[in-house]
């Protein structure tokens, strides 16, 4: 067995395993899932293994840790690269099984026409009974080979449908932030920059607030990174459940959100602003297990509406400049850009 086939074979494992696991084939969980199986990286293997044997489940998220504590390097396009002629082996295999089937068709047609007598051809009896036997035998074969190609057949039509689930996780992924699931910046600047082409066309408002923990590092160095982490998650999801229709909240960055709001006016996004604020500082933190007081976490809003057509650039300077004064100003603090402001400049 040749080196390229044993690759094939354990690629084709990882897609199936992954499947029964009930973790999205991405590139790189396919890339974790790859390596251990070919077993090319020990720490990595001791790693999962050590997670298995503690009971603990494999899914993506640790997958996902995994990747970035063993496989990340600077590039991630060879993992992209491999992935994706994996997928074409599986297009390219799916060709071979329909030519096959055409093919194995094919053979049968002629075979008949072989046994089949010619018209004006006298045949005794023996000769029918042994041809039509033949022509059973040819039958039972083409059968059977039939039935393997349809096998391999729908083994690769699932392959390939795993793969189209993956390519939309990997877009999803692609737009998504890891850690909150939140749009990321990616999106984020894509989902703004048609928001204010919409507005522009359809001569509605926009707004858009940016907002900035408070004193994050501090938090941080007091409670730790993870419990950190943690309040990212809440803090995202305080944004989720205050956002709704084609409002789109957003992680901008480490500890900066955005939210951009279409047909929204300043005062509007203003009055959101405020009540996100005030949601967020009444809120008492305690740690997941609920023996850690956390105290309360607060953040500041800078808010700004799209004005003629000065794009998204101009658009986030302006609310950037609002949160830079929120900041000045104290903190725990809702801050608009005006526009009378824009024409002074
Ligand atoms: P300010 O009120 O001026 O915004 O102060 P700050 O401390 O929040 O701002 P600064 O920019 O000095 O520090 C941001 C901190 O956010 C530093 C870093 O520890 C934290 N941070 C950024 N990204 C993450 C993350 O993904 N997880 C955790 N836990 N912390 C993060
Ligand atoms: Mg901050
Ligand atoms: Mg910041």
């Amino acid at each position: 067995m040749s080196v390229q086939k044993s690759l094939a074979e354990i690629g084709q494992k990882v897609f199936s395993e992954l499947h029964d696991m009930g973790v999205p084939p991405t590139p790189e969980c396919y890339e974790v899932w790859f390596k251990y199986r070919q077993n090319s990286t020990p720490e990595l293997t001791k790693e999962i293994e050590t997670h298995i044997a503690a009971g603990k489940r494999v899914d993506a998220d640790f997958l996902m840790r995994i990747f970035y504590q063993f496989c990340e390097n600077k590039d991630l396009g060879p993992v992209f690269q491999r992935y994706f002629e994996r997928m074409l082996g599986e297009v390219e295999g799916l060709q071979g099984v329909a030519q096959g089937l055409s093919e194995s068709a094919k053979e049968f047609g002629s075979d008949v026409a072989v046994l089949s007598p010619a018209p004006d051809q006298t045949i005794s009896d023996a000769e029918l009974r042994s041809l039509l036997a033949a022509l059973i035998e040819t039958a039972a074969q083409a059968t059977q080979r039939n039935q393997e190609l349809e096998n391999k057949l729908s083994v690769a039509i699932d392959n390939i449908s795993r793969l189209r689930d993956s390519i939309e996780a990997i877009e999803q992924d692609a737009y998504t932030d890891y850690l909150t699931k939140l749009a990321n910046r990616r999106r984020f600047e894509k989902f703004l920059n048609d928001a204010i082409e919409y507005a522009e066309r359809d001569k509605e408002p926009l707004s858009l607030i940016i907002c900035d923990i408070d004193y994050f590092k501090k938090f941080n160095d007091e409670y730790g990174h993870q419990i950190g982490d943690q309040v990212l998650k809440y803090v995202a999801d305080v944004l989720r459940n205050n956002t709704k229709g084609r409002d789109l909240a957003a992680r901008y960055g480490g500890e900066e959100f955005a939210i951009v709001l279409p047909n929204t006016t300043l005062k509007n996004a203003q009055t959101l602003a405020e009540q996100i604020r005030v949601r967020l500082a009444k809120k008492r933190l305690v740690n997941k297990a609920g023996n850690q007081d956390l105290g309360t976490i607060t953040m500041s809003f800078g808010v700004a509406e799209h004005v003629g057509s000065t794009g998204a650039e101009s658009l986030f300077e302006r609310a950037d400049q609002a949160l830079y004064e929120a900041k000045a100003e104290g903190r725990n603090k809702v801050v608009i850009h005006e526009r009378m402001r824009l024409h002074r400049a």
